[in-house]
């Protein structure tokens, strides 16, 4: 069974490309019985910090990416990283390099000044050691093949063949005794007993070096999946926006994690041309070589469209609950609290067949229930101020004693007697309603009137009315 890894850089989110490259990973261990691995890159110590961890973690958290194990800190394994180029020092596949950063400047300004590409040839590769100088300090680089191709077989990009010419010796260990980046990787993903590699695209070069490191050391090559970038709508680098954000900021503007990975998954693979795919389905579906090479181009349209559907298919009870959940965090209407306390949550709970058919996010959810949360007298709005003149509260005078005297407050009841009133009055039904919705929720727009009241109960709907015709 597979091993795979996600292994994120902290750098204070996890971006959106990231997200879907742990999906893919995720996905790929699921479907396959397989592990899914989490190693933290941190070893950029002036960037790393708690909080960025930990806004990682969070992020998988939230879109349900359960990993195996405790995550594996980069950082804390440089002693490893140093074992293993100490290794490759002793075995020959790597030397004591003791060019000095003044002899590296003056290379490059000669490849500049002719013209060519910069390579490092160190000229420390073929010395004896006898030549090496004492007390000096030096790097550790890797002795590359000069001859020959490196080729990835990768499952997006086939097959890509860099000629071992154009590869110079890369430093493994750096003077300092701190290891490099690619050394990190493939001593890590070594140890972990990684069998497939899937990242950005943007690593594809690193994964030439990294297939040198592991071919020095006599370990088996990972299997390779480099999967291209999300762009924005226009093709261009996805700007901020456009989408790239981190995934908190989803799930602050009020985006279900299903959804998300619904709406990630197609960002660069597909099934047929289905576009609502369960994560069961996703699961038995998922294989690296049907992510697409081309880059995805990332739409809001489509990711809110996806969530209505997932708003619609999702159980009232726990939508409030998601709703709750992000309450601190969204973009709040007026009357929106923080928290809910027991009533407000059962109104909400009783609201949402009526408000879920239209929503799109969690925030156009709550926001569109805004009326639940108001305190009497309510804040009229213009147009609600407007309709509510001197003859229709007088109108509204006329029905209230009806809604004092009925003994049911279903919708039905309520729409029943209003009916008849109407009839009486001599006015279409909306002539009545709307004036009516204005009174209770202060606003010309709202969920069907009659469940409106049934929500918010006969005690607080009779109130809301004699605030109004007072
Ligand atoms: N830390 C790298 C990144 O965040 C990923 C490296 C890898 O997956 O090998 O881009």
């Amino acid at each position: 069974a597979p091993v795979v890894r996600f292994a994120p850089s902290p750098t204070g989110f996890l971006h959106i490309g990231g997200a879907r490259t742990a999906l893919f990973n995720w996905l790929y261990a699921k479907a396959r019985g397989g592990r899914f691995l989490l190693r933290i890159e941190d070893t950029d110590r002036a960037r790393n910090s708690p909080e960025a961890v930990a806004a990682i973690l969070d992020g998988l958290k939230w879109l349900e990416l359960d990993w195996e194990g405790d995550p594996v800190s980069q950082y804390s394994r440089a002693e490893r990283h140093r074992e293993v180029a100490h290794a490759l020092l002793e075995a020959g596949g790597a030397y004591r390099c003791y060019l000095t950063q003044d002899e590296l400047a003056q290379m490059r300004a000669e490849a500049e000044a002719e013209k060519r590409p910069f390579q490092v040839r160190s000229p420390w590769r073929d010395k004896p050691a006898s030549d090496a100088p004492q007390d000096k300090p030096f790097a550790i680089r890797l002795k590359a093949p000069r001859e020959g191709e490196t080729t990835i077989a990768d499952h997006v990009q086939g097959d890509v063949t860099y000629s071992n010419k154009e590869l110079d010796d890369l430093i493994i260990l750096r003077s300092d005794g701190s290891p490099t980046y690619n050394l990190a990787v493939v001593v890590d993903d070594h140890d972990m007993g990684v069998t497939h590699v899937v990242r950005g695209v943007d690593h594809l070069t690193n994964a030439a070096r990294q297939t040198q490191i592991y071919q020095l050391m006599g370990w088996d090559v990972p299997e390779w999946a480099h999967v291209p970038l999300i762009h924005g709508p226009d093709g261009a680098k996805l700007s901020k926006r456009h989408g790239a954000l981190g995934v908190e900021a989803y799930r602050a503007m009020g985006y279900l994690p299903a959804a998300l990975r619904n709406y990630l998954v197609r960002l660069g693979w597909s099934h047929g041309d289905d576009e609502i795919i369960s994560t069961d389905q996703m699961i038995s579906w998922f294989d690296l070589d049907g992510i697409g090479k081309s880059p995805a181009r990332f739409d809001f349209a489509k990711l809110e469209a996806l969530n209505g559907h997932y708003i619609r298919s999702t159980d009232d009870a726990e939508l409030v609950a998601r709703t709750e959940a992000i309450l601190p965090e969204i973009e709040r209407g007026r009357d929106i609290p923080t928290s809910l306390d027991d009533l407000g949550r059962a109104r909400l709970v009783a609201s949402m067949p009526g408000l879920k058919e239209r929503a799109k996010t969690l925030v156009e959810l709550i926001n569109s229930a805004s009326y639940l949360f108001a305190q009497r007298p309510l804040n009229l709005q213009e147009k609600a101020e407007k309709l509510l003149d001197t003859d229709t509260r007088a109108m509204l005078g006329r029905l209230l004693p009806r809604f004092e005297s009925l003994s049911g407050w279903e919708a039905a009841d309520l729409e029943t007697e209003v009916r008849t009133f109407s009839e009486q009055e001599n006015l279409k039904l909306g002539k009545v309603a709307q004036p009516l919705r204005a009174a209770l929720t202060g606003s010309t727009v709202s969920p069907p009137v009659f469940d409106v009241m049934a929500v918010l109960g006969r005690e607080e709907a009779l109130a809301r009315l004699r605030d109004q015709v007072a």
